[in-house]
């Protein structure tokens, strides 16, 4: 009987790894020691970037040919907050009654294990080398600013001739079960500021002065008002909400020269940034009339929309979920954003790991057999893969 490799053990072994972003806190040289052993070839990369912390990167491969699938995710965590508040230590990798607690367990140093572990399984049955090439692209800085990270990984992967024809990210967007979603696309992420510049004053002269306020009132009512879109096949309409207005006066008897408001927008494909902002300012321009005086601060967003396409990779992904599980996951693009923004525009990417329910949360936790089942999965999807 063969031996399988153990996603709990290699899941523990990184729980207990501190990789808070930026730090790489062993985890990027524990699962460089495990691939190399199975005889990857292994890069580690520290990207920098004037203003941010340098962040460590893992690339590995083995096998030189096509088809080439890509395993993608990231080893850092958010910090777990108060470890008092934790019921196990959040970096000790304790298992109680079949659960695995950890920071990180679901998000996603679980899932990184179960792709290793089915990849070393897929390796054995086929004498050590797949039918084409496996690569993990695995990246410290998912959880940060995610510059030094996925972006450049990507980028320099690309320089060196890597191909890859498709990819699985990691990330925990299973809702309720194992097996319940895949996320084949993500909105798309657009913050703003709105600023109204008026005319300060003495509030018993206000016709001598020119209140920002309401101005700020009336542009805000107007982007609230109408929705951004009807949503499209296969996205939920795309949304604004404002998050702050900021006037920071003290003084009771003044109107104040300037007021502003910060807001983020998610959207779907029916937009791209720039369509999104031309509607935005368009509709700005209308409340605004003569009378306000307005502009809008937009930040860089490296954050726009995208699905992949329906088409064979989809239809082995889903079907090797449904063979392990029993049930058809649903397609979905709800959520925040991840990784998959970046990797989309070098082949088409999905995402299915754990379940997502205690993502950043106080007890972050996966179920033992959801490591196996996932574990399961990933085998499923490299023995139809490289057929
Ligand atoms: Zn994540």
């Amino acid at each position: 009987m063969t031996k399988h490799a153990d996603p709990i053990a290699i899941a523990r072994d990184l729980l207990r790894c501190p990789s808070v972003t930026p730090t790489e806190g062993g985890a990027l040289n524990l699962l460089e020691g495990v691939l190399n052993s199975a005889g990857f070839t292994v890069h580690r990369m520290t990207f920098s970037e004037p203003g941010t912390a340098d962040v460590e990167n893992l690339y590995a491969r083995i096998g030189t040919s096509a088809p080439h699938l890509m395993f993608a995710g990231h080893t850092d965590v958010v910090p777990p907050g108060d470890p008092k508040a934790w019921s196990h230590a959040p970096f000790s990798g304790d298992i109680d009654n079949g659960v695995l607690y950890g920071r990180g367990a679901v998000d996603m140093k679980g899932a990184i294990a179960c792709k290793v572990a089915a990849t070393l399984d897929h390796l054995a049955a086929n004498g050590g080398k797949p039918k084409g090439s496996i690569s993990f692209l695995i990246t410290g800085d998912e959880e940060g600013v995610a510059i030094n990270g996925s972006p450049k990984l990507l980028k320099w992967a690309a320089a060196q001739g890597e191909k890859f024809d498709h990819c699985v990210l990691g990330e925990p967007g299973n809702v309720a079960e194992l097996g319940d979603t895949i996320k084949l696309g993500r909105r798309g992420s657009q913050n703003g500021v709105l600023v109204i510049t008026g005319k300060m004053g003495d509030v018993a002269y206000p016709h001598r002065a020119d209140n920002p306020v309401r101005g700020l009132v009336k542009l805000m009512s107007a982007l609230m008002d109408e929705p951004l879109d009807k949503g499209s096949h296969k996205f939920d309409p795309s949304n604004l909400e404002f998050t702050s207005i900021d006037i920071g006066n003290p003084t009771v008897n003044l109107i104040p020269g300037e007021a502003r408001a910060r807001f983020n927008i998610r959207f779907n494909d029916c937009h791209s940034q720039v369509s999104l902002r031309t509607l935005i300012e368009r509709r700005a321009a209308e409340a605004a009339g003569e009378r306000v005086r307005w502009q809008i601060d937009w930040e860089p967003s490296n954050a726009d929309s995208f699905v992949t396409k329906p088409g064979p990779f989809v239809d082995l992904v889903t079907g090797a979920i449904e063979e392990v599980v029993g049930t058809r996951p649903a397609l979905s693009t709800t959520g925040g954003t991840s990784d998959a923004r970046f990797i989309k525009d070098y082949c088409p990417v999905l995402e299915f790991g754990l379940v997502g329910q205690t993502m950043h949360q106080v007890d972050e936790r996966t179920a033992v057999a959801d490591l196996v089942t996932l574990t399961s999965v990933y085998r499923k999807i490299l023995d139809r893969y490289f057929v």
